[in-house]
Order: C-alpha cells, then sequence, then structure tokens
C-alpha cells in the first residue's frame, strides 16, 4: 500500500519535531539534551514514567511499556492508521507528500473516489443550510431542540435535513458537473420506477445524519423520517462504491482522538443517542448504523481502543447478536469489552431531553466486565428453585465461561462464589462444572489489554535488555562487545537476540532502519532507557557477567543429569564468572560513588 513515495515518508520524518509533537499530549521536562521525560499519555500516572529522545524520534513508557516512533505516537494519540498517521504529521510539518506511481487503472479509480467524496460532502453541505436556514427546516430544528440537542453539537456532526422536493439537490449536482451515474452511485438519487430513465431524491423529508469515515470523509447517511406515514422510520445508504453496511461507526472521526486518548470507546445504538453522549462531554461515543453490531465493526472499535463499552439497550432486539459478538470479541482477548447496561426504555438521548447531561455522564460512566454481566444476568433469568433450574443455569454458566476462555484469577474466583451463593450449592461444585467436562481450567489468561507490553520480564531478560541499554549508553566499549560476543549462545530471548544483532550495526542511531513491529518497539524502548543514563564503564561490564552467568545456568540446566563432565565443568566456570562478577561489582559501586565532572 505505497500511496505516497518513501522519499516523502522519509521527509515527514526529518521534519517531525518530537519534543513538539509529544508536547501537544503531555508536559515535557528536559533531562538532558536527547532525552525529555513528562507524564505518560497512554496511561494514568501521577509521576512521569515517560520519556522521549528527540534525536532519534522515539518514545517509551517505564509504566506502561508503549513505545515507538513519531508515526506510531500520532496513530496512537490520534487513533489514526498508518497513512492516516503520515499524512497527519505531513500536514503538521509542512512537508507535501508525493504520491507514488500509480497504475493508470489506480489512478481512474482514485479520481472517481475523490469526485464521489465531492458530490458527497456537498450533499451534506446543502443538506445543512436547508436545515438550518430554511423554512421547511423547522420543524426538523424544532424535533432536535425537543431533544435536548444543541445547535453547535449538531452543526460539529453535520446533521441537516432533505427537504420534500427533489429537484434542487439534482439539479445543483448536475450543474456543478456531476454525472447522473456519480448521483446513482453516491445512492443521492435513485431510478424511478414509474418514470423510466428519470431520476429522483432518495432522501426526502428526513432529518439528515452524515455517516464519516474516521477521517470526517462523507460516505453516505441515515435519514430519520419527520412524519410517520413515511415509511421506514430510518432510511440508510444502501451499499455502494463508498458505504459498506456494517463496516462502519457513526462519529468514529470525532471520537478517535478522545477514545485513543482515554483507552476506551463506548459503543451505542443510535445517531441521537452518540450526539447526546458527546453534548454531555462523552466525546469517546461512537454508534452503530442500524445493524448489529458486525465483526468489521469490532475490528474497528478495537483499533480506536483497547477497552470497549457497551452501552446497548439490554432488551432491545439486536441484543442477542450484539452479546455473540461481544463473546467473540471478549474471547479473543485483544479488547477489554465491558458493559454500561441501559434500563429498560432509557437510552443517552432520552437521558438528555429528560434528565439533562450528569444523566447521560453517570449512564455512561458505569460499567461492569463483560462476563460479569453475562453471569449476571443467567442468574437473574434462571429458574433457581429446583434443583433442575439449577443444573441449567448452571450449564449455561459453563457455555459462557468456556466461550468466554475465563482463565483462574481473582475475578473467575469471585464470580464463583457469587454463583455458588446465588444457586445456594457449594463453591467447589462450581468450580468443578465450570472448569469444564475434563476437569481441566482454561489455560490463563495473557494479558489481557493490547499493548500492555511485558509487565513481568523474566530476570534473565531483563539483564539481557540492560545489557543492551549500555552497549547504547557506552557505544564505543559497547561496540566492541557486541562484536565479540556470541549472540546465539549468550541471549536466551529471540528478540533480545535480533535486537544485539541488528544493534552491531546501528548502535549510533538504535531505532533506525527497524521497520515496525516488536523489534522496533523494543529497540525504542532501549535507546530511551540508554539516554536517561549516565553510566560508570564497570557496569557495563557488570552486565556482561550478568549475562555470561545467565547462559552459563542454562547450560547447567541442560546438562544436569544428562552430561556428569560436562555439568562438573559448568560448575566451575560459573564460579569463575561469579568472582568476576563481584570484582566488576566492587568498581561499578566505586566509580559510580566518585565524583564526577
Ligand atoms: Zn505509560
Amino acid at each position: 500500500m505505497a500511496r505516497y513515495t518513501d522519499e516523502s515518508l522519509r521527509a515527514v520524518k526529518d521534519a517531525v519535531d518530537m519534543v513538539d509533537l509529544v508536547g501537544t499530549r503531555t508536559f515535557l521536562r528536559r533531562v538532558n539534551p536527547d532525552s525529555y521525560t513528562g507524564l505518560c499519555p497512554f496511561h494514568d500516572e501521577r509521576t512521569p514514567s515517560f520519556s522521549i529522545k528527540p534525536s532519534e524520534k522515539v518514545y517509551f513508557c517505564f509504566g506502561c511499556q508503549a513505545s515507538g516512533d513519531a508515526i506510531h505516537f500520532a496513530q496512537e494519540t490520534e487513533g489514526l492508521d498508518f497513512i492516516g498517521a503520515v499524512e497527519f504529521l505531513a500536514d503538521r510539518y509542512g512537508v507535501t507528500l508525493e504520491p507514488a506511481a500509480e497504475a493508470p487503472g489506480d489512478a481512474e479509480r482514485r479520481r472517481r473516489r475523490e469526485r464521489l467524496y465531492a458530490l458527497l460532502d456537498r450533499t451534506c453541505a446543502y443538506f445543512e443550510r436547508v436545515l438550518w436556514e430554511s423554512s421547511e427546516g423547522a420543524a426538523a430544528r424544532k424535533y432536535l431542540a425537543g431533544r435536548g440537542l444543541e445547535e453547535a453539537i449538531l452543526r460539529e456532526f453535520r446533521v441537516g435535513y432533505a427537504p420534500s422536493g427533489w429537484a434542487r439537490v439534482v439539479d445543483g449536482s448536475r450543474r456543478s458537473g456531476f454525472t447522473e451515474d456519480e448521483l446513482l452511485a453516491a445512492d443521492i438519487v435513485q431510478r424511478s420506477a414509474e418514470r423510466p430513465g428519470s431520476v429522483y431524491a432518495r432522501f426526502r423529508r428526513r432529518i439528515m445524519f452524515p455517516l464519516c469515515d474516521r477521517r470526517g470523509r462523507v460516505l453516505g447517511f441515515g435519514g430519520r423520517a419527520m412524519a410517520e406515514s413515511q415509511g421506514a422510520k430510518y432510511l440508510n445508504s444502501r451499499d455502494g462504491e463508498r458505504y459498506h453496511k456494517g463496516r462502519h461507526l457513526f462519529g468514529t472521526h470525532l471520537a478517535r482522538s478522545h477514545a485513543a486518548r482515554s483507552g476506551a470507546v463506548v459503543l451505542c445504538e443510535g445517531y441521537t443517542d452518540v450526539i447526546a453522549a458527546h453534548q454531555a462531554g462523552v466525546r469517546n461515543c461512537v454508534g452503530l448504523m442500524g445493524t448489529a453490531l458486525t465483526e468489521e465493526q469490532v475490528g474497528e472499535l478495537g483499533r480506536l481502543a483497547p477497552t470497549v463499552v457497551l452501552a446497548l439497550d439490554a432488551d432491545g432486539a439486536g441484543f442477542g447478536a450484539m452479546l455473540k459478538a461481544a463473546e467473540r470479541v471478549a474471547a479473543s482477548r485483544r479488547i477489554e469489552v465491558r458493559v454500561a447496561a441501559l434500563p429498560p426504555d432509557s437510552d443517552p438521548a432520552d437521558a438528555l431531553e429528560q434528565q439533562g447531561p450528569e444523566a447521560v455522564r453517570s449512564l455512561l460512566g458505569e460499567s461492569v466486565p463483560f462476563v460479569r454481566f453475562r453471569v449476571e444476568r443467567i442468574l437473574a433469568a434462571g429458574d433457581r428453585e429446583s434443583g433442575e433450574g439449577r443444573d441449567r443455569v448452571l450449564e449455561q454458566l459453563r457455555e459462557v465461561f468456556g466461550a468466554l476462555k475465563l482463565g483462574p484469577g481473582a475475578m473467575r474466583e469471585e464470580l464463583e462464589r457469587e454463583i455458588a451463593s446465588s444457586l445456594s450449592v457449594s463453591e467447589k461444585l462450581v468450580e468443578q462444572l465450570l472448569a469444564g467436562r475434563d476437569g481441566v481450567v482454561a489455560s490463563a489468561p495473557e494479558s489481557a489489554v493490547r499493548g500492555g507490553g511485558t509487565p513481568a520480564l523474566a530476570v534473565g531478560e531483563r539483564t539481557e535488555r540492560a545489557f543492551l541499554e549500555l552497549c547504547i549508553a557506552l557505544p564505543e566499549r559497547g561496540r566492541e562487545l557486541l562484536a565479540e560476543l556470541d549472540i546465539d549462545s549468550v541471549f536466551g530471548s529471540p528478540l533480545a537476540r535480533a535486537a544485539a544483532a541488528h544493534l552491531r550495526t546501528h548502535l549510533e542511531a538504535p531505532a533506525a532502519e527497524a521497520g515496525d513491529g516488536a523489534l522496533a518497539a523494543l529497540l525504542a524502548e532501549l535507546a530511551v532507557r540508554a539516554a536517561a543514563l549516565a553510566p560508570v564503564p564497570a557496569e557495563l561490564e557488570v552486565e556482561r557477567r550478568q549475562l555470561e552467568l545467565a547462559r552459563v545456568e542454562r547450560a547447567i540446566a541442560g546438562a544436569r543429569g544428562v552430561d556428569a563432565a560436562r555439568l562438573s565443568a559448568l560448575v566451575r566456570e560459573r564460579e569463575a564468572v561469579k568472582r568476576e562478577l563481584a570484582t566488576w561489582l566492587d568498581r561499578a559501586l566505586e566509580d559510580t560513588a566518585a565524583p564526577r565532572d
């Protein structure tokens, strides 16, 4: 997907001012010319554990392990994809992006796409004018005001009104040079059944909610009928070249940066629910577009934030499908799913209208983990009187636990206790039943929060990373050591091994040319950590011996009970390494204590 030339990408990276970019998200304090620190924009904290290294344009958080380069930072804080982040940075730092050469067909398709976007945008602007400036829009204005929605937020969402006459939107677009084929492709008009060859406006006498992509480009519309007699209460754009039902979420472009910053995204059902939430200050809220939650939308939610709060009508028609989708999401464990169960007959729009913004905030602000929500509903709905009924409830719960792959932990234990007390059975029984038929408990959960990183690194891996940091901080000796070490035998962790190999040739600018992914993230972390160090040379020698010691320990574990002669040689080797380590530790302590310039 080479949308822009490599030179453009490089130019953007070169132009970024890392202190400025990160400075828009957190206050930075200068530690030394190449190290700044501040409160982490990716997790809640009181004392700064977030650092950047301006010369390399990389960041790392010691608290949550978030790390990466400038493009990654823009992706995470602005909620953009890679190309979107590149465009955002190019815009901010005044770089002109050169499109990569396109095949003839591609250029053609791009022009068509751009014309359809322009047509949809123009139509949206027309609906807005009708809503706010025409007498025909008065009833719609009154309806929206009656729902407690303010003009400012409605304008931000570009809400409009499609008038009853269809000629104006069609004729106006034609006068601006759009073809009938384009009007049909954008689903602004449809062919007339009665009068073959003629077209008429698809939306009439409806409040229009533009459906936008994450960059705010209009893809289509959802239209709400003003009169009961108008047929469908909601009419949405049909699947076409730009709009694809079930792929988009309403309000993504306005919610994405808030979702990225807060780490959570709230999903509501209706357009007015989303607008009401934003008006009440819940700016990380998006909505469905007249469909049950789809896999694609789930993916989109996960890209917006690691935590998804479902705020949907628990007795609504789409709830069953939503539960299934949410179950799959929760089971994948990439996204943490929570549920803000709405009381019957109450949605955020009603709450705003009847009780004001505070009510909306509390409605959306209280959520429980998805598994707890499921368990509580099953317990509430089931027959808890008869033994048979209780068995059925347990069977349902077993399915939920299985589907959600809820591993052992405090949450599971707490739920098991509650289930036992609610069904008046022993905790032991509950535990056994929920563990599955074979009595084997599902495997322990992986890190549930995406980007949570590696909270508990093995000691060996910590040593390996500390050594690499010191190599970067003390490049002269670091280069020698990296060159002479047998990387494959000394580094136990594959990732650290890859980093060591990379650093052999990139010690001056560790994060350069590292690409994307885990290795790049680790190198960014190492570079930032190293920049904050002021080590004495002996510390590097200490870590070098720590590495040796870990290597010998691994070899000893492998030789035990296998090769007695080798084992005794290794044990002797271990003693020698330990003696060296002790010597260097003393040196390091002396040097660190000595006054330095
Ligand atoms: Zn952090």
